[in-house]
C-alpha cells in the first residue's frame, strides 16, 4: 500500500533534472578526406567531425568574415542553437484556477547545438598531382579543424558546464520550479532562451579563436606555408 506521503508527491518524484547535450552539426554534411590528403586531426577531433570545406573567392571569403583581411586564407564559423529532445513531452502545463498556466520542466535532454562551416580560398584548393599544392592545402585545413574541435568542446563541455551558473536554468531546469506563462511564451517557446546563452557562447568563442590566431600560430603558419 502506498504511503500517504508518497502519494501527495507523484509530480516530484516523476521529474528529473535537465540533461545538457552538445552537438556539433555541419551545413554541409560531406567529410574532408583525412587519409588522402594526410591531415593530422587535432586530438579530440574525430575525422566524423572534420569537414569537407568549402571554396570560396576572396570576396565570399572576406563576407565571412565580416570585412576584408586579405592575409586570410580560410574560415571556420559556427553557429549556436538550442533544441529539445522531446519538447511536448518536456514542458507540462500545470492547469492554475484562474488565468494562464504555468509550466514545469520534466526532464530530459536539451540540446547545445553548433552548426559549423569552414572555408577556404578556391587558390588553396588541393590540386592532388602538384604536392606544394597539397601541402598548403593541409596546412590550412588543419589550422581550420583547430577550430571546429573548439566548437565542438565549447558545446560538448563549456556550454553545459557554464549554464549551470545561471540563476534562470538553475530555478526552471535544474530545480524544476514552475514558470509562469507569459515567461514561457518568451523564452521557452520563443527564441530568448537561446538568445540569453549565445553571448556566453559567443565570449568563449572568441577567446578561444583569438588563441588559435595569435601573432605566433600565425608566424609559424607563414613560415610553414613558405616551405610547402
Ligand atoms: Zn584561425
Amino acid at each position: 500500500m502506498p504511503s500517504p506521503i508518497l502519494t501527495t508527491l507523484p509530480l516530484v518524484s516523476n521529474l528529473l533534472k535537465a540533461k545538457f547535450v552538445g552537438r556539433l552539426k555541419f551545413a554541409n554534411s560531406a567529410k574532408v578526406d583525412v587519409g588522402k590528403y594526410k591531415i593530422e586531426l587535432p586530438p579530440g577531433l574525430a575525422a566524423a567531425d572534420a569537414p569537407q570545406p568549402s571554396f570560396v573567392t576572396r570576396k565570399e571569403l572576406d563576407q565571412q568574415l565580416g570585412k576584408p583581411r586579405p592575409s586570410v586564407k580560410g574560415v571556420a564559423k559556427a553557429k549556436f542553437s538550442l533544441a529539445y529532445a522531446n519538447f511536448n513531452q518536456q514542458w507540462r502545463q500545470i492547469p492554475t484556477k484562474n488565468g494562464p498556466p504555468q509550466w514545469q520542466f520534466m526532464g530530459g535532454e536539451v540540446y547545445f547545438d553548433s552548426t559549423v562551416s569552414v572555408y577556404i580560398l578556391d587558390e588553396y584548393k588541393p590540386n592532388d598531382k602538384d604536392k606544394s599544392s597539397v601541402n598548403r592545402f593541409r596546412i590550412i585545413i588543419q589550422h581550420e579543424l583547430e577550430h571546429v574541435l573548439d566548437d565542438a568542446d565549447l558545446v560538448r563541455t563549456f556550454m553545459p558546464q557554464a549554464v549551470l551558473k545561471e540563476s534562470m536554468v538553475q530555478r526552471y531546469f535544474v530545480q524544476n520550479q514552475p514558470m509562469d506563462n507569459s515567461m514561457f511564451e518568451y523564452f521557452i517557446r520563443g527564441p530568448k532562451l537561446q538568445e540569453y546563452f549565445e553571448p556566453t557562447w559567443m565570449l568563449e568563442r572568441n577567446k578561444r579563436a583569438d588563441k588559435r590566431d595569435s601573432p605566433e600560430e600565425y608566424n609559424r603558419l607563414m613560415r610553414e606555408m613558405q616551405k610547402a
